[in-house]
Order: C-alpha cells, then sequence, then structure tokens
C-alpha cells in the first residue's frame, strides 16, 4: 500500500491560519478535543498532497491526530487519483483491503475522497459496503461535519456534488503541515476546459474555477513573513488562469513579495503559452529556470485526434521562445504512448521530438481508456505489448538524455535551496537547483532552508552529487 507521508502529530499549534481554518488555543485541542486518530493516503498529484495537507489541518483543528499504524485508526482517509486506469486499480486494490480492519473495528470510518470518489459516487459504497464516506473533490471542506455526522447517524455519507465556487481552494494548511517548511504549495485553480480526448480530469475535477488573485497574494504573503522561501503555484492548467489577473501577472505580483525567492508552477498547457508569460522568464529573478509543459506526442495527427489544440511544430516554437527568453532553462513534460491509431510514424515523431527538445526530466505513460471520456469510444488497437515495448524505448532513450546533459553540468556550479538530510548518507544533505535538479553534497542539516552554492562532481540517473563552495545565504 501507498502510505502518504503527511505528518500531522503537532497539534500545538497557535498559529491562525487565513482562510477557513482557523486553529483554536493550543490547550483546547489537547485538553478536550482529543478525539482519536486518523490514516490518510495520498495518491497522484502534487494537488492531491496539497488536499491531504488541508484535510490534515481540518481533522487536527477538530481533534483528530495522526497515525501511522493501521490498527490504531479511527479514520482512514483514501484520498484518490483516477487519471489512469492503473491508478483507478490500485485504489479499489487498496479499499479491499481494508475490509478486515472494519471487521475488526465497526466503529472505523473509511473515507474515500478525491477523483475516484467523484468518478465513481454512490456506486463505490455499493461494490464496497465497508466505505462509509464518498467525497467529491468540490466537497473536501465539508470532511470534519461529515465525518460528525456518520459517528452520529452510523449511515454512509455522499458529497459529489459540484459547485460554482470551491471553498477548499481558500483553505490554508497550518503551518506545522508545510514540510519542507521553506517550500509551500498554493492552489490557484481547480478543474479544466480543455476536454483532451484521453482526459478524465474535466469529469471529476469539472470546469476550471480560478481563486481570487487577492486571496492568493495574501497567502503568499503570509508564508513569505513564516519563513517560506519557496512558492509552488498549482492548478491542472494555470497559464489560463483568470481570478481577476493574468497569470502572468499574478507571477509579477508574487515576485514583488520580500522573502520569496523562488516561484514555480505546474501544469501548463501549451497552447495557453502567451509572450507574455514567456516574457517572464527573462523578467522575473525569482520565476525558477525550469518550466513543466506536457506535449502527450509529438506526431500531429495524434495531437489532432487527442485535441490538444497544437501542432509538433508550435510546440517546438514555444521551446525555442523558451529558450531565447530564459537560457539555460530545463524542461519536463508529460507523454504518452499507445493512443488509439498510434503508428509507429507517430511514435517515431514522438521519439524525434524528445531528440530535438533533451528534457531533463519526462513523465512517460501507457495510454488507457478512461470512462466518460471521448477516447473511451475510439478502438484501443495499440496491444498491451506493443504499448509495454514503445514505453520501454522511449524510456531508454531518454535514460541516454538525462546521462548526457547530467554529465554536462559535472564542473558547473549551482545555488542550491537545501531541502532535507539525504536518508541514505547521514553526512549528507540534499537540494535543488533553480532548474529543479537534485543536488546530494556533505553538509550539515544546519544548512537545511538556506541557498548554497555547490559545484558539480558527479552525475547519477537521477540526481546530481556536488561540493558546497559558497556559504549559506
Ligand atoms: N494538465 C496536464 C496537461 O495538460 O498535460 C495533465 C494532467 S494529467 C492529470 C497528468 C498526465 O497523465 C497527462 O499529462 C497525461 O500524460 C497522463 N494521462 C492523462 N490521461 C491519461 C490516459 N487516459 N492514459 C494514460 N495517461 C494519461
Ligand atoms: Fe486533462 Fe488536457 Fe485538462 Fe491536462 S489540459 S487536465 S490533459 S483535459
Amino acid at each position: 500500500m501507498e502510505y502518504g507521508n503527511h505528518n500531522f502529530s503537532n497539534l500545538q499549534s497557535d498559529q491562525p491560519l487565513i482562510h477557513g481554518i482557523d486553529f483554536k488555543h493550543p490547550e483546547d485541542i489537547c485538553i478536550s478535543a482529543m478525539k482519536g486518530y486518523v490514516k490518510i493516503f495520498t495518491y497522484g498529484c502534487q494537488m492531491n498532497d496539497l488536499d491531504s495537507l488541508k484535510m490534515c489541518s481540518l481533522l487536527a483543528q477538530d481533534g483528530w491526530r495522526e497515525t501511522q499504524s493501521l490498527k490504531k485508526a479511527d479514520i482512514i482517509i483514501l484520498n484518490t487519483c483516477s487519471v489512469r486506469q492503473k491508478a483507478y486499480e490500485k485504489v479499489l486494490s487498496n479499499l479491499g483491503r481494508l475490509r478486515p480492519y472494519k471487521r475488526r473495528k465497526p466503529s472505523l470510518v473509511i473515507a474515500v475522497t478525491g477523483c475516484v470518489a467523484q468518478q465513481e459516487g454512490a456506486d463505490l459504497i455499493e461494490r464496497m459496503p465497508h466505505v462509509d464516506m464518498v467525497l467529491g473533490t468540490h466537497q473536501l471542506h465539508r470532511l470534519t461535519e461529515l465525518v460528525h455526522e456518520i459517528l452520529i447517524r452510523r449511515s454512509p455519507v455522499i458529497d459529489t456534488s459540484f459547485s460554482e465556487e470551491i471553498p477548499s481552494l481558500d483553505l490554508v494548511p497550518g503551518k506545522e503541515f508545510i514540510r519542507p517548511a521553506h517550500r509551500a504549495y498554493t492552489n490557484i485553480m481547480q478543474g479544466c476546459d480543455n476536454y483532451c480526448s484521453y482526459c478524465i480530469v474535466p469529469y471529476v475535477r469539472g470546469r476550471e474555477i480560478s481563486r481570487d488573485y487577492q486571496h492568493i497574494i495574501e497567502e503568499v504573503r503570509k508564508y513569505a513573513s513564516s519563513g517560506v522561501k519557496e512558492i509552488f503555484l498549482l492548478g491542472q492548467n494555470v497559464n489560463s488562469y483568470r481570478g481577476g489577473r493574468t497569470f502572468p501577472d499574478l507571477l509579477r505580483m508574487i515576485n514583488d513579495i520580500d522573502g520569496i525567492e523562488r516561484i514555480r508552477f505546474t501544469t501548463s498547457h501549451p497552447k495557453d503559452m502567451s509572450d507574455d508569460l514567456i516574457s517572464c522568464f527573462a523578467s522575473l529573478d525569482k520565476l525558477c529556470d525550469h518550466i513543466h509543459l506536457p506535449f502527450q506526442s509529438g506526431s500531429n495527427p495524434v495531437l489532432k485526434a487527442m485535441n490538444r489544440n497544437y501542432t509538433r511544430e508550435t510546440y517546438l516554437g514555444l521551446i525555442e521562445k523558451l529558450r531565447a527568453a530564459g537560457p539555460g532553462i530545463a524542461f519536463s513534460a508529460d507523454v504518452m504512448v499507445g493512443f488509439p491509431g498510434e503508428t509507429h510514424r507517430d511514435f517515431e515523431d514522438t521519439l524525434d521530438l524528445m531528440e530535438r527538445v533533451r528534457f531533463d526530466l519526462l513523465f512517460s505513460f501507457k495510454y488507457s481508456p478512461r470512462p466518460g471520456t471521448r477516447s473511451a469510444g475510439f478502438i484501443d488497437d495499440i496491444p498491451e505489448q506493443e504499448k509495454l515495448s514503445r514505453l520501454r524505448q522511449l524510456q531508454d532513450m531518454q535514460k541516454r538524455i538525462c546521462a548526457d546533459i547530467g554529465s554536462k553540468r559535472i564542473g558547473r556550479v549551482y545555488d542550491v535551496l537545501v531541502d532535507a538530510r539525504s536518508s541514505r548518507h547521514e553526512d549528507q544533505v540534499f537540494g535543488r537547483t533553480t532548474h529543479n535538479a537534485i543536488v546530494n553534497f556533505s553538509g550539515d542539516p544546519s544548512l537545511i532552508g538556506s541557498t548554497v552554492t555547490v559545484e558539480i562532481t558527479r552525475a547519477n540517473p537521477n540526481s546530481l552529487t556536488g561540493e558546497q563552495i559558497g556559504a549559506m545565504r
């Protein structure tokens, strides 16, 4: 089973939060409000990670404490992903494994949140009667209220309604849940209007809803004053943000906030990559030298069938413009193989695009049909073995590209924002460069949260190793 790594055992916070979650005085929580233990499992993307932190904060405020022990848990939450068939199956199989826990402890509350909850609704409880709560992606803010309802009524609750506004976008996790303490994730929007033919997101996250820019700025200011140095803006399609300002305007406003040193965002859609946004990579000193820009396929007929609304030529043009605006910028992307009708020639075009761009990091997937999407009606005609073989070929090529990019970084010097102690080597710490490479080097944990200059001495398959040459800032 996949274990979420959110630790919310420290309830002794007197940090008032910004919108929605307002912590009580620590003594109120510790003396009168300890209700039981919660275990939360998180699947999928960074947005789910952030939603889990928000749930942790809501529950902590209500008197629940985290446990790593399933046996001890009074509430178990699976915060789920259904973007690919495999992710969906994993959730169902893990839910099945919780049956014995419910048998042994009938008072246990099992809740399913996130995309599988939204997708399945009441059907999930019919298939899995040991589930007590199915909470959709627009209703996260109701979590504690619904836990109470279950505890009082002892019958399952389901809320998968969509609304015009998503209150949980404005919830901010307590300071003690921000790990590492110098990096905070901020929702700027949720949902998607793009309807790529293969994608379930518009159906499970709903239409695009942007958060008011003033709330975002207020949140970032508070983060900055509490020591956060890096802000990571999140949304399914951040560059179509419309919360009272354009996305580039929002970046410029955040760039002006004292204390913030780095700004990142994900995910961007190539069709919404405006010249104004590209120019931000030249003009904003805090915007990191990295962009995640999924291309999905290098073949025009496949891109058309995917309803992506750009061609390989436009995509390559964007890369060129971004490289001109921010020399040294690193690219990462998502790509799929085995989309219905993908010929060998189409696949070769994907490999060719990879060779031209030379991504620092690539997330590659085998296509799987998702219920309700347009491509679920296409014939899934690429045999599983062929999909696997294309995936392997693509990943082998990406490994070669990564090794080459890594070897060219040897001898170079980078600013590294130190994240944590290395789990493998006691005397080492690791952090990230502005272009998002992980760098390990010998150093004391007192460096965590500061930026140091490091000279790269070795390239590893997924990271770099270096030596600190500059003092901490
Ligand atoms: N908003 C992002 C974009 O525009 O590319 C993508 C978000 S999606 C949640 C994450 C990735 O999952 C996609 O970029 C795509 O590569 C992959 N994905 C989505 N649907 C898929 C499917 N039906 N089969 C395989 N991979 C899929
Ligand atoms: Fe899915 Fe396309 Fe929206 Fe990305 S842009 S979330 S791939 S529909």
